[in-house]
Order: C-alpha cells, then sequence, then structure tokens
C-alpha cells in the first residue's frame, strides 16, 4: 500500500498582532519532501507511526512537505497557498496512492481562508478522488468544520491536554485508514456542537473523565473513533465552538444509533461540565501569596495568557514586574522572548552585570518593558528544551539565564516557545529544585514535564494575548449562541 503523509500546521490566534508568514514555517518545523528527520516533530505523527508501521503493514511511505509553525496571528495568503500548493505538488508527484494521511492543527485561519483544513483536505480529495483513504490527525483545540469532515475518511484529535498523545492517536489514524483501504471497516461521521466553548485540561477532573468516557466509548461494538474537539477560543472564524465527532463503521447493524447517543453522550457530559473545566484562577498577587504559603519545593505558576502556544507574544512582564516589586526569591520566570537581550548578553560575557531592557515588546498587550541590572548567569548556543513525545527537541534558539534580582532568575530564548520542560532551565545551569516559585509561559502543555517537579501547580490570571476574559475579545464571525456567552441555553441535544 502507498501511504502518501504530509503535515501543515499552526494555530492561528486571530487576535494576536504577531503576523505568520514563510519565514513562519521556515524557521519552525520545516521538512520538504523526502527530508524529515527520523526523530518525530509535534506534527508529523502520522508520517512518523506509518513508518514505525511500515513492515508489519507492508507500507510504502511517501513524505511530502511537513511544516509547522509557532501559534501567532491571520497567516497571510501567500504563505498558506505556497506550502499548501507545495503539498498539492508533492502528492501528485507521489501518485498512484492508496492513503493520505496528515498531520494538521485544524485551527489555521489565513488571509481569504477561515477554514484551511477544510481547502487543503478538499483539494486533496479534488486531486486523489474519491476512494483513496484520506485521514489527518487534529489537535483538539480546532475549529471542527463539516466542510473539514466530508473532505476526510477519519479525523481523529488528540486525546489529551497536555497533548502526550500525538503518537498514539497517529498510530489509531494509521491502522484505521490501512481497514478502510481494506474495506474491512466503513467510518462514517456523527458530529454535535456542544454549544459551549471552553477550555478542558485532561490532568484533572472533571476533564479526565472526559478522557476516560472518550476511551469506554470507542471500546463499543461498532464505534470507530471518539473525538472530543475542545475548539480554540482564540479563532474568531464561523466553526469556533467544542464539538464531539464519532465514526461508526457503517458495515454493522444499529452503529449509527450507538454513535449518535456517543456524540449525545459527550456533548452532554460537556454542558454538565462546562462551569468547572477551568481550574481556579488567581490574580498575581493571589498566585505569588498562595505560593509564598506553601513551604515545600517549588511552585509552578502558569502565565498562560501570554502563551506563545496560544499566539501571544512570550514577551510580557506583568508576572515578572510583580515578581521583582514583591522581591520574590528564590524565584524562576521563563521562557522570555527577547532576541535582543540575549545578544546583549552574550556580548557581555558569562558573569557580567550590565543594565538591561527586558520584554515588552511585541504589543502593548506585553506590557512594558523591565529596567533592570542583571548578572548574567548562564549562556547557551542554539538552546534545545524536551517536548511532550518522548525523543522530541525544541529550538529555543541563543538563550542566556540572567538573575536580575537577588534570587530572581529569568530565561531568556532567540526563539519564541512555550515551557514544556524544567530542561529549559538546567540546561544552562538553572537549578529549579532550590526555587520558591517557577513561573512558566505556558497554559497547560507545561504541566506534563513541570507537574513531577512541583509542590503544586497554581494558575494565573494576568494581563495578555490569551485573556480569559473572552467578552473582552472583539469577535466578528464566530457564532457566539454558546455557553459562557449565553447563559440560559437549553442543554444541546
Ligand atoms: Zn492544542
Amino acid at each position: 500500500m502507498r501511504v502518501f503523509c504530509a503535515s501543515l500546521a499552526t494555530e492561528t490566534n486571530t487576535f494576536s498582532p504577531i503576523p505568520t508568514g514563510l519565514d513562519s514555517f521556515r524557521n519552525g518545523i520545516y521538512h520538504p519532501a523526502g527530508t524529515h528527520p527520523d526523530a518525530m516533530s509535534f506534527f508529523s505523527g502520522p508520517l512518523h507511526a506509518a513508518k514505525l508501521r511500515a513492515d508489519e503493514l507492508g507500507l510504502e511511505v511517501l513524505q511530502g512537505l511537513v511544516a509547522a509553525a509557532q501559534p501567532s496571528g491571520t497567516v497571510t495568503r501567500t504563505a498558506y497557498e505556497t506550502l499548501r500548493d507545495q503539498i498539492l505538488t508533492d502528492l501528485r508527484e507521489a501518485m498512484p496512492i492508496d492513503l493520505v494521511l496528515m498531520g494538521l492543527h485544524g485551527a489555521m485561519t489565513a488571509e481569504g481562508y477561515d477554514d484551511c483544513e477544510a481547502d487543503l483536505l478538499g483539494r486533496i480529495r479534488t486531486l486523489v478522488g474519491p476512494d483513496v483513504v484520506i485521514g489527518a490527525t487534529l489537535d483538539p483545540h480546532c475549529h471542527l468544520s463539516d466542510e473539514m469532515i466530508s473532505a476526510a475518511d477519519l479525523l481523529i484529535c488528540w486525546k489529551h491536554y497536555p497533548h502526550t498523545d500525538a503518537l498514539e492517536r497517529a498510530q489509531e489514524l494509521v491502522d484505521l485508514c490501512v481497514k478502510t483501504r481494506k474495506r474491512q471497516v466503513v467510518p462514517k461521521p456523527v458530529m454535535i456542537d456542544a454549544k459551549v466553548i471552553t477550555v478542558i485540561h485532561t490532568t484533572r477532573e472533571p476533564g479526565a473523565s472526559m478522557l476516560a468516557l472518550l476511551e469506554q466509548i470507542e471500546s463499543r461494538p461498532g464505534i470507530v473513533s471518539a473525538s472530543l474537539a475542545h475548539g480554540f477560543p482564540w479563532g474568531d472564524v464561523p466553526a469556533m465552538g467544542t464539538k464531539a465527532l464519532v465514526y461508526f463503521d457503517a458495515q454493522q447493524a444499529h452503529a449509527e444509533e450507538a454513535a449518535r447517543a456517543a456524540a449525545d453522550e459527550i456533548v452532554r457530559a460537556v454542558w454538565t461540565h462546562r462551569k468547572s473545566f477551568n481550574p481556579p484562577y488567581l490574580s498575581m498577587d493571589a498566585a505569588y501569596d498562595q505560593a509564598l504559603a506553601i513551604t515545600e519545593g517549588p511552585v509552578v505558576i502558569s502565565d498562560g495568557a501570554d502563551n506563545p502556544g496560544g499566539g501571544a507574544g512570550c514577551d510580557a512582564t506583568f508576572m515578572l514586574r510583580r515578581l521583582v516589586e514583591r522581591r520574590l526569591a528564590p524565584s524562576a520566570l521563563g521562557p522570555l522572548y527577547d532576541p535582543g537581550a540575549v545578544t546583549m548578553a552574550f556580548n557581555a560575557g558569562l558573569g557580567a552585570t550590565l543594565t538591561l531592557r527586558l520584554g515588552g515588546k511585541i504589543s502593548r498587550m506585553s506590557g512594558d518593558p523591565l529596567d533592570a541590572q542583571v548578572t548574567v548567569r548562564g549562556l547557551a548556543r542554539e538552546h534545545m528544551m524536551s517536548g511532550m513525545v518522548d525523543g522530541m527537541r525544541m529550538r529555543c534558539g541563543d538563550s542566556a539565564w540572567l538573575e536580575i534580582a537577588s534570587g530572581i532568575h529569568v530565561l531568556l530564548t532567540s526563539e519564541r516557545l512555550q515551557a514544556l520542560h524544567p530542561d529549559l532551565f538546567t540546561g544552562l545551569g538553572c537549578d529549579l529544585d532550590s526555587m520558591r516559585v517557577i513561573v512558566v509561559k505556558s497554559s497547560q502543555h507545561f504541566h506534563a514535564g513541570f507537574a513531577p517537579i512541583a509542590s503544586r501547580v497554581l494558575y494565573a490570571d494576568a494581563p495578555g494575548t490569551l485573556t480569559l476574559d473572552l467578552r473582552q475579545l472583539d469577535y466578528k464571525k464566530a457564532d457566539l449562541q454558546r455557553w459562557p456567552f449565553v447563559e440560559t441555553l437549553q442543554a444541546p441535544r
């Protein structure tokens, strides 16, 4: 069986001031046809899984372009069309093929394209015809649309948040698409809109129970796959929202009724728990007060409003400034995206003390820069951080560990990326065990790497691009007939 695999992914925060152009992909994850290294990258799960299964399933794997950009604002038309057309060219050259397996995000928006994935999958379908099986993995923070679903045979969302199951879901995709091509299974979709938009952490209740429910549904007769698309509130597009997607095997009796009942069960559970998926979000001072009240081990505080993984600048100074004003030490904060300050730290050299202006550059959502006298404690060229999947490495660029006041440490990077693993700090020699407080720029992915070293995990509600007060966002296209915009909706049917 000939399998074509490619990826085109970014999560577009339509409210973010940071443009996403061709360089955002070329300097992000970018592997032209046939050049992807052996290690999996975040959105190349289907390619990686197909290679792992190649001998067992008799697959000949052909790699098209794999391109992914750090989440930012709307993708330029040129960037989207160039990358899309490259994938279509790669596919044309690989034909004839049996399967097309894509690693997509599902919330990519470009100038003139509210739904890039529907456009891309639709063009792939036109090119390969109705008999070739098209499957894709999606990030659960996707805008699941009818058009995407109808263009593909099978879409599978990652189930966990943090997204630690990217490879598992990709392996399911490979196995199920091979079975579909052999007509051993005929997947058909049922999608139900929960009439909610929410963020669901699966590391604690009730999000953990949603995970268990999806897995239980997949064990039922006639069910092929069950996904919960959480949605992405910071993408202003018509398909935004939390939705259930269940595939049934059309060859099995009563499977469609079972899938409809299962999707209904998922959206009812979402509706029931809609007000309790979020953790308690604390004001900056309340988060620091709680951290100070805990005596043992480091307390890890999430600054999700400045999470670059959701399109924020990663250079907001609100949490940092408060840390300094309160002289809260020993403490560490990172990553703070500031390539200019990194360059100055390198020029000053290890051990040097200098005056630096830190952060506050990307937009007014970053706050004012912070002026401080700093000591350079560590420097690393092309620093790398571990990712959420074994073997995955993330490029931080040249990075600097600074002590900006007595016992207050900041980790500067010259790439914009979120905190996923403590080796972001420890890789430069910044020991975290002795810290009272560690502030991370990440909404939830940090949890996989940082929870094991934390005595407590707290979530702060600082100002920033990913504000939690969705009513502050100037939506134009999203369907807001959903909770929390409408409080009195009937539970969806
Ligand atoms: Zn996500």
